[in-house]
Formats: C-alpha cells, structure tokens, sequence
C-alpha cells in the first residue's frame, strides 16, 4: 500500500475511534494496536503528565506488564520520554542503545532497539507523550513514520482533551462523584429506559444529619473530608451501574434502575447501617457521622422526575423528622 493510503486510513480509523466516543481506555488500546500493526512495531505506549507530582506514568496499557506499570515514572528531562517532554519535539532513535537519554529502569527486561517518542499536546498544554519501540534489530523506523506518529498523536491528543472536558462538565470537583447536571440527564435517560422495559426503578436522595453542627463543631475542612470519604464509602458499595451524584452541598442522591421499592428499602437500610457503623476521623478526633435517606420508585411513587425526586424529598424530610439516622419510602 502506498505512503499515502496508509496515512489516510489509519487517520480515519483513529477517527472513527474519537468519534465513536468509546470509553477512554478502549479508544487509546486501539489506537495504540493500530499504530503497532501500521509501523510493525513492538508495542506502543502513551504517557500521561500527572499534573501534581510533574512525572510522566504510564495510562493503563494492556500491552506493559503490571511491573511496568506501577513502577517506571519519568520526570521532566529524564529519559527519553522525559526530553520529548521537556523539549516538546518528537524524537526517532535509531538505536536506544546508543543515545544518551535513554534510561533503562531496574527490573525492565523489554529489548528495545529503535524508538519513536512525540509529545501529545493540546493548547500548547503538554498532556504526556506517545511512544513506539521495535526489538528487533533489522527493524529501524524511518523518518516518514515518525511524521505518521506525529499526525496520530494529534488524533490521540484530542481524544485525551475531550474526555478530560467530558469528566470536567459532569464531574463534582470536590467528590470526584457525578454532579447533578449529569443526575438530572441520566435519570431523564434511565426512566425513559424503565418505562420502555416496564421496570422499576428508585431514586434515593440522601442527606448527611446534624452537618452543620459538624461544621461549626469541627471546622469546614473536617465537613469537606467527611463528604470525600462518605462518597468513596458509598461508591464501593454500590453496583456498578448504580448512579452515585452530588445534589447539593451535603445532599447526594442515588438512581437505581431495575430496583424496586423493597429492594430499594433494603439497599438504603444497609448504607445507612454502614455509615452508621464506620468511624470517621478529623485530626485524631472521631466524628459524629450518620445519614438519612428518603426513596421513592417507579412506578408506584411517581412516573416523571420531578415527581420521584419531590416524593424522594418528603420521604427524606419525614425521615429526619422522626429522628434522623433513618430510611424512609415515599408513600405518595
Ligand atoms: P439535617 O440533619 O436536618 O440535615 O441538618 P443539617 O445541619 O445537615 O442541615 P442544613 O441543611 O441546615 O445544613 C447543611 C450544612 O451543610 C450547611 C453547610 O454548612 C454544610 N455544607 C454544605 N455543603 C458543604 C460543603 O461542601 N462542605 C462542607 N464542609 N459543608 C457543607
Ligand atoms: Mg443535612
Ligand atoms: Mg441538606
């Protein structure tokens, strides 16, 4: 196949990938096997700046080992990866083990002979770098397939950009959980989906107790801690496909599609029971830390959202009424 058409195709196939908007990872493994099987390369690999410590580390790639993984990071200026960031220029080496910036880590037992390192950029923002390697000696990359690297990194980048928008729009920046934006969509997607398949779902809304006693008691910072940890707690707890989001300052509110009301009670009752039960610390000091819930379901509660979610609220105020620290089902 010519230069060209390989060019053009491998840029549509990357693409489609973007455009398709599959999950992040699936969209960057197959990027990554395109190029490989392109330059008959040996693997491929893309770096991503971590924005706190400055280091580059790997972004899960299913063709490193776990070794790999978890323990190669560059810095700035260290490696060849590290140059490429530094210097932001794409870089092809014809034999690594020649070139003085090239590091080897401890414990990496990969062959490598010739590399092509770019950066991944966006906005003059650097992003992390992409990385091809071939083992084999007789295989040395040319300068035309580093200028083809260099148009997929684009592609790449832009990928890695628009999912990072993406987390930022729905994402709550203090939780890291989804925002209610994102709530308010989804349960609108979910309970279309429930009436087309007549299953029920329920909606929970969820309310810290007492927490601006606990914020006057202990101070904001405590008061913000405690919300990390409760979500990170309720999180893994929850299904997969359970939708955990942030609905206000201390409220948070729960979708279960395919959860009936009894179904719905019994999950609430066991949140509330571990919540209950788990210690929560600020500065060596144990917090006063309970949650009320209050659910209504699909069908029998409501059959819109905005009336699930105001029967969720008076079965959330009835359960702070009789005492907090408790789970109540709407009786709409
Ligand atoms: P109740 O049991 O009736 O829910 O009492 P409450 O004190 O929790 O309820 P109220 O709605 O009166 O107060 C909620 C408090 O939550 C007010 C505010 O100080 C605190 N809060 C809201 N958002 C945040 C936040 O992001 N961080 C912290 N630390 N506190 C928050
Ligand atoms: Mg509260
Ligand atoms: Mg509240």
């Amino acid at each position: 196949m010519s230069g060209e058409k390989r060019l053009l195709e491998a840029l549509l196939a990357t693409t489609r990938l973007i455009a398709a908007n599959h999950p992040l990872q699936e969209v960057v493994h197959r990027l990554a096997d395109e190029l490989n099987g392109l330059l008959n390369a040996d693997r491929c690999s893309v770096l991503i700046l971590d924005e706190e410590d400055h280091q580059l580390a790997f972004h899960d790639s299913s063709a490193l080992s776990q070794w790999e993984r978890e323990n190669i990071r560059f810095r700035m200026g260290e490696g060849v990866a590290g140059w490429v960031a530094q210097h932001r220029e794409p870089v092809l080496i014809p034999d690594v083990s020649v070139d003085p910036r090239f590091k080897k880590h401890d414990g990496q037992i990969r062959n490598m002979v010739s590399m092509i390192c770019v950066p991944l950029e966006m906005h003059r923002r650097l992003i992390g770098v992409l990385t091809l390697t071939t083992a084999k000696a007789e295989h040395v990359f040319t300068q035309e397939e580093m200028e083809l690297v260099v148009l997929i990194a684009a592609h790449i980048s832009l990928a890695l950009e628009s999912h990072r928008l993406y987390e930022l729009s729905v994402l709550d920046g203090l939780t890291n959980i989804y925002n209610r934006r994102y709530l308010d969509q989804r349960l609108s997607q979910e309970l279309a989906d429930s009436i087309r398949h007549e299953k029920p779902l329920t909606v929970a809304l969820l309310d810290l107790d007492n927490f601006k006693k606990l914020n006057d008691g202990y101070g904001h910072q405590a008061g913000d801690q405690v919300l990390c940890e409760l979500t990170g707690l309720l999180s893994q707890e929850l299904r997969q496909h359970d939708v955990l989001a942030r609905y206000g300052g201390e409220e948070f509110a729960l979708i279960l599609a395919g959860t009936s009301g009894p179904d719905g009670l019994h999950l609430g009752e066991r949140l509330r029971a571990l919540v209950e039960s788990r210690d929560f610390f600020y500065k060596n000091q144990k917090l006063p830390v309970t949650i009320s819930l209050g659910l209504a379901t699909f069908p029998e509660n409501g059959q819109d959202k905005m009336t699930l979610l105001r029967a969720a609220d008076k079965a959330l105020y009835r359960a702070k009424e009789s005492g907090r620290n408790r789970v109540e089902a709407s009786k709409e």
